[in-house]
């Protein structure tokens, strides 16, 4: 029996002995009154007082027993006072000395006993609340709880330290099947019916056969022996168990070892079923992986697509001069001169090109590219010259202003130099619908008043932005031409802003396409 229980019933019985000592208290108070007054007998009658109170004692209240010891002791003291009047007799003082005292003494150990029992009642009850809320907690928790017996295996396991063992992992792996015997050594007391869920809804009477749902070559469980065998609090970590179904989970176990060894019968064991999160947490690594490759395949796509971008101009010019030379060396005579010239030009553009490959490689290659003091003007005409052919080609004439004390801006060169170029191009390219004789191309450089930034503007005598165009104007992949990639302008941008500055366009009233460069003297890269 429970030792609750056990005082529940004691505190029943006390009771029912109460009610018979109450009855038969007075009966005997007035024998003892009677034979301890009208009788002769030379004895210390008034002592058997104590069993009338102890009687009664059960029944009666602490001020009851009180009033009661007083009443005995005045009884007591009556019939001494009865029998020898004013003639005093030693030897039946004392023994009514002795009766009182008795009585007194009893008393105060009557009034004890109830006052230990009423606070035993009091714990009782305290304990029994609590036992209810931990049932309650126990069975309502949506944490899968379980109460298991690890006494047998701390007792394995601490005999196998009493006998010399100190490494268990080495054990382990000795004798193969340590951890089964362990597990078969942990049996389920209890489990809440999250618990049951988790083991795939088996019913609480499986639950209390079973010995341990944990898979045999679990590693967690294995780290919980050690930490018991290390007399650690408390163990947690990720284990898998074996469903009623014989679907493998993966949970988070947490175990509360108590400090008393005498508990280790009722260890709470906490699981929380984490095989979703797990599944999910790896569904996610793998989007992120997929998305990571496709965003690698869309940055080589739209490499592929700014370098075809870049190159397709000075290759162009690579092999118009390479035809314009063929030209010359077919003459007859042959114009050396002039083929020296085409063959410079080549050289030049294919120079170009591979700059422009080198570039881009140092770009992903994150390698440091030197920005260096330039002088917008002479890149301009640097520029015009590169593009002297193609301008030429498509009969445009070019117009530059600018004042002679522009200061230089520092940048990297091909990269300023590839923003000139697309924007030129552009405009070559709007205006090939319009008369020859009316294209021309207008460069304007100036300073600001505070002559931190410098501006660039190149203005068309083209149609114009075409209407609507304007907000997906610098978008990647916006062309409106049949063969258009869509990355120049988008490419101009990105380098304009990450030298500090800012590119914008828009329609000029008299006509044609403006493009705005404005950066700071200082690049932001410097
Ligand atoms: P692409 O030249 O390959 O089309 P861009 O990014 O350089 O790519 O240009 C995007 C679009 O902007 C062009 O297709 C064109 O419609 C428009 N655009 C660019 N420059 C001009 C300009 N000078 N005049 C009119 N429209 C232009």
């Amino acid at each position: 029996m429970k030792p609750l229980a056990l005082l529940n019933s004691g505190g029943w019985r006390a009771r029912r002995y109460g009610r018979v000592g109450i009855a038969i208290a007075p009966v005997l108070a007035a024998c003892v009154f009677y034979v301890d007054t009208f009788t002769e007998i030379h004895s210390a009658i008034a002592v058997f007082y104590v069993i009338v109170l102890l009687l009664a004692g059960d029944a009666l209240t602490e001020r009851g027993i009180l009033l009661l010891s007083g009443f005995c002791t005045a009884l007591a003291t009556f019939s001494y006072g009865f029998a020898h009047g004013l003639d005093p007799d030693l030897a039946a003082a004392l023994r009514l000395v002795v009766s009182i005292a008795a009585l007194l003494i009893t008393c105060a150990l009557i009034i004890r006993n109830q006052r230990a029992r009423t606070e035993l009642l009091k714990f009782n009850a305290a304990l029994q609340r609590s036992e209810t809320r931990y049932r309650t907690i126990f069975e309502q928790s949506r944490v899968a709880l379980w109460e298991r017996d690890y006494s047998a295996v701390r007792d394995h396991l601490m005999s196998l330290k009493a006998n010399g063992v100190t490494d268990l992992r080495e054990y382990a792996r000795r004798d193969r099947a340590f951890t089964g015997r362990c597990i078969a050594l942990v049996p389920v007391i209890a489990a809440n019916a999250a618990a049951l869920e988790l083991l795939g809804n088996v019913s609480p009477q499986d639950v209390s056969s079973m010995r341990c749902d944990i898979a045999p070559d679990d590693a967690a469980f294995f780290d919980l022996l050690t930490a018991i065998f290390n007399g650690e609090t408390h163990y947690e970590g990720e284990g898998t168990i074996i469903a009623a179904d014989g679907k493998t989970k993966l949970v988070l176990i947490t175990v509360g070892f108590p400090d008393d060894v005498a508990t280790f019968d009722r260890v709470i064991v906490g699981m929380i079923d984490i095989t979703e999160r797990e599944m999910t947490q790896k569904a996610l690594l793998e989007a992120q992986s997929a998305l990571a490759l496709a965003s690698r395949a869309a940055t080589v796509g739209a490499l592929s697509a700014s370098l075809a971008h870049e190159l397709n101009q000075p290759l162009g010019a690579v092999v118009v001069n390479a035809q314009t030379l063929l030209r010359w060396l077919r003459r007859d005579p042959p114009d050396l001169q002039a083929a020296g010239r085409s063959a410079e030009r080549i050289i030049r553009d294919s120079q170009r090109a591979s700059d422009i490959i080198q570039n881009t490689r140092s770009m992903l290659s994150r390698e440091a590219r030197t920005p260096e003091e330039i002088s917008l003007i002479e890149l301009v005409h640097e520029t015009c010259a590169l593009m002297e052919h193609e301008l030429t080609r498509n009969g445009i004439s070019i117009e530059i202003e600018t004042k002679p004390d522009i200061r230089s801006v520092i940048a990297v060169r091909i990269e300023l130099q590839q923003v000139l170029i697309n924007l030129i191009s552009n405009a070559i390219q709007a205006m090939a619908g319009v008369p020859q004789g009316r294209r021309c191309i207008g460069i304007s450089i100036a300073e600001n008043d505070d002559g931190d930034m410098i501006s660039l503007q190149i203005r068309d005598s083209g149609p114009g932005i075409a209407e609507g165009g304007m907000e997906q104007l610098f978008q990647p992949f916006h062309s409106t031409k049949p063969t258009g990639l869509g990355m120049g302008l988008s490419i101009s941008r990105s380098t304009i802003e990450a030298m500090g500055g800012k590119l914008a366009a828009a329609n000029h009233p008299q006509g044609g396409a403006i493009f705005m460069i404005t950066v700071p003297r200082r690049s932001v890269n410097d």
